[in-house]
């Protein structure tokens, strides 16, 4: 068994540090591209969101890289998501590719039975002992967490830095190395290491930065090639982001969700405007961007891929937070058509339009 699975931001590193603990061959697509964007729209049904059509370049970028087996975790919520892998099967199929995958699902859709026997599957492949293996856990949880932290500080200081770039710089080599690492015990210290160089960037606290929230669709907020790596450009314009969904966060709402417990700070502001869930993140989006005005920030803005049901919904809520509030909310749509000069341009007006905003509070306006 050669194992894969698609990129999804700082998850990746969790996969590799799990998968590397458990000694099982795998691939790591290569990281999302052009490539993969292409060859995945060429062979979806063009009415499908732009993560399913990014997911499957990965798939078959790695395929051709000897993976035959996929990972993925599946979800039967009331968006397209819970058809994916269905879906990318089919194409596979019809495509010749032989291959198989394994569905990580939440134990009230699959029964706990049935996570298990899929769970087995990939754990049998392993030559360690159990011990080790509930040890690799741990560690991978540790990666992701230690990753997400560095991933958030950094994007927040990058509004705050002394010597322009130092944040984007330090989390880039960040992430190459950590793809350098070997084991899952390796890629912990390494990433203390770096937590440890993040806490010495020298800050400015008098600069009084925008800072903006990024909320909206989950891919397309945690996968950079999708979003057309919109936080690295906000840093490269001195905006401190700050962004609620990160893999950690995912693996902690769905440890809580059966005990109703998950992700109460945004269900609860959330609840004025959508106190339903509606499928994907749309909630979470609308309760994003409620907590972000309270919490001081100057906008936000929501990223999804064209077509996406839950963020549809969202997006015809905030304007109605917006004006509430007196908080400028942007949204932005993505697929493979959308063109980067365009992107950017709304991208500076937004920040014109803060900006101007942020003076005339400044100069008592
Ligand atoms: S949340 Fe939106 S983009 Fe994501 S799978 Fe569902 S419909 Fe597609």
């Amino acid at each position: 068994m050669k194992l894969t699975f698609p990129h999804l931001g700082n998850a990746s590193f969790a996969a590799k540090a799990i998968f590397d603990g458990l000694n099982i061959d795998y691939v790591i697509p290569p990281l999302s591209n052009k490539k993969a964007l292409q060859i995945g729209a060429y062979y979806s049904p063009e009415e499908m969101c732009l993560p399913f059509k990014i997911i499957l370049g990965n798939y078959i970028q790695s395929i051709e890289s000897g993976a035959d087996t996929v990972l993925i975790t599946g979800s039967c919520g009331p968006c397209r998501f819970g058809e994916y892998c269905e879906l990318h099967m089919n194409i596979l199929k019809k495509l010749g590719y032989n291959v198989d995958f394994i569905v990580i699902d939440y134990p009230k859709d699959i029964g706990i039975k049935e996570l298990l026997n899929r769970i087995s599957k990939i754990s049998s492949e392993s030559p360690i002992n159990t011990k080790d293996k509930f040890k690799t856990l741990y560690y991978a949880n540790k990666v992701v967490t230690l990753m997400d932290r560095i991933e958030q500080k950094t994007r927040y200081l990058a509004g705050y830095e002394i010597n322009k770039g130092e944040c984007k710089l330090l989390l880039h080599k960040c992430k190459s190395d950590a793809f350098e690492c070997n084991s899952p015990q390796e890629m912990v210290q390494l990433l203390k290491k770096y937590e440890g160089a993040v806490d010495n960037i020298k800050i400015d606290k008098n600069k009084n930065p925008l800072k903006i929230a990024i909320i909206g669709e989950i891919y397309t907020i945690l996968e950079p090639f999708s979003n057309l790596y919109i936080e690295d450009k906000l840093m490269d314009y001195g905006v401190s982001t700050k962004r609620y969904l990160y893999p950690s966060w995912w693996v902690k709402d769905a440890a809580l969700t059966p005990l109703k417990l998950n992700s109460l700070s945004i269900k609860n502001a959330s609840r004025k405007y959508l106190p339903y869930y509606i499928g994907g993140f749309g909630r979470e989006c609308v309760g994003e961007a409620v907590l972000s005005q309270k919490q001081g920030l100057h906008g936000a803005i929501q990223i999804f891929p064209v077509g996406c049901m839950p963020e549809i919904v969202s997006k015809s809520i905030l304007p109605s937070i917006s004006k509430d509030k007196d908080f400028p909310i942007m949204s932005l749509i993505v697929d493979e058509m959308t063109g980067e000069a365009g992107f950017v341009t709304r991208i500076e007006a937004f920040l014109d339009l803060l900006e101007r905003r942020k003076d005339y509070v400044l100069y008592g306006g």
